[in-house]
């Protein structure tokens, strides 16, 4: 890209603060131009409180990227697309798989990019786990992705409303991981959903796919965080640890970084080379393994949930 492009910053709370913000100011290819939220902004940009004014009063701006809560995101979107603009969507790209392919139809018919992001995917070690699975015979693997939720969504209840998808909001992160390093793709069999009885969303999970592969979910974890994924394959014993940005080969650290402050920046790269190319970059596959154990999985209810 030739200079800066402006992108606008859309739902101003916790990862536009904690990683977008940074990300742009870190970027050579985005300048941070305006904000759209109803409470938050970033000091020093141009902020709106209502996303069609912003649309109409800043036609300079070729670039959104949405960061509001799943539920809501589909109308700005598609606002945003009828209005010419490129969009960045955070994950899960939207509440539903169809409003998503809706939104892919309108990006294609108008020659716009349409940038479904994974972060996770940029995780350090995904690209060398990735590579080192290429050819491999996968025998066995297993997911163990146990947080905190009071200490990543502190006092944020629309994890727990219809469409917020509970545990899988970082659930899917590491499903994300799973369906870019698998050699084979796999598919839902069996999955254990556990509801707080004052909650419309699962605070755990635990997931069966063909092809050996499990998974357990839970956001109850106080103390260390777990982020894991281990494979067993011919060649050897795989993990990747801390949400994909160590990789260890039969025990021994071989690539990454510990680290999640890499994800960011190489996601708003990804975007400003989609946008070059006019080229979008859409994959649906972790959001149809939630869909589909949403769909399959037995629910069991448990203890109430306060934040
Ligand atoms: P958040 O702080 O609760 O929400 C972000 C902002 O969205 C809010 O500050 C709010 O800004 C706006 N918003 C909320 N509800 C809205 C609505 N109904 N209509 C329009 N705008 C609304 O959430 P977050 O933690 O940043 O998460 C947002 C997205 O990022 C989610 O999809 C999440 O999965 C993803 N994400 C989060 C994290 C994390 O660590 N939290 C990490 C990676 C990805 P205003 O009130 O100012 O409009």
């Amino acid at each position: 890209m030739a200079g800066k492009t402006k992108v606008a910053l859309v739902g101003i709370g916790k990862i536009a603060l904690d990683q977008h913000v940074p990300a742009i100011a870190a970027s050579a290819d985005w300048e941070l131009a305006a904000t759209v939220s109803r409470k938050g902004s970033v000091s020093g940009v141009p902020a709106f409180t209502d996303f069609a004014a912003f649309l109409a009063e800043r036609s300079d701006i070729p670039v959104v990227s949405l960061c509001m809560p799943p539920v809501p995101r589909f109308d700005y979107a598609k606002a945003a697309l009828l209005a010419g603009r490129h969009v960045i969507l955070e994950k899960p790209p939207g509440a539903t798989l169809a409003e998503v392919h809706e939104l892919q139809a309108i990006a294609s018919q108008s020659g716009l990019s349409l940038f479904a992001t994974w972060h996770s995917r940029m995780a350090h070690a995904v690209a060398p786990a990735k590579a080192w699975l290429r050819g491999a015979t996968v025998k066995q693997a297993h997911i163990t992705w146990r947080e905190d939720v009071r200490k990543w969504h502190p006092g944020q209840d629309w994890v727990f409303e219809p469409g917020g998808m509970g545990v899988f909001d970082p659930g899917i992160n590491a499903l994300s991981i799973l369906t870019e390093i698998l050699p084979q793709p796999v598919h839902l069999t069996k999955a254990r959903l556990e509801f707080p009885e004052n909650r419309q969303t699962p605070i755990a999970a635990q997931l069966t796919f063909s092809g050996n592969v499990t998974a357990d979910f839970d956001w109850r974890q106080e103390g260390p965080q777990t982020w894991d994924i281990a494979v067993s394959t011919d060649k050897g014993e795989l993990a990747l640890r801390m949400g994909g940005n160590v990789l260890e080969i039969n025990g021994e650290a071989t690539a990454g970084e510990n680290s999640i402050m890499g994800e960011y920046p190489s996601l708003y790269a990804r975007m400003a080379e989609l946008v070059r190319v006019r080229a979008s970059d859409v994959d649906l596959s972790p959001m149809v393994h939630v869909a589909d154990a949403l769909t399959l999985g037995s629910r069991i209810t448990t203890a109430a949930f306060h934040f």
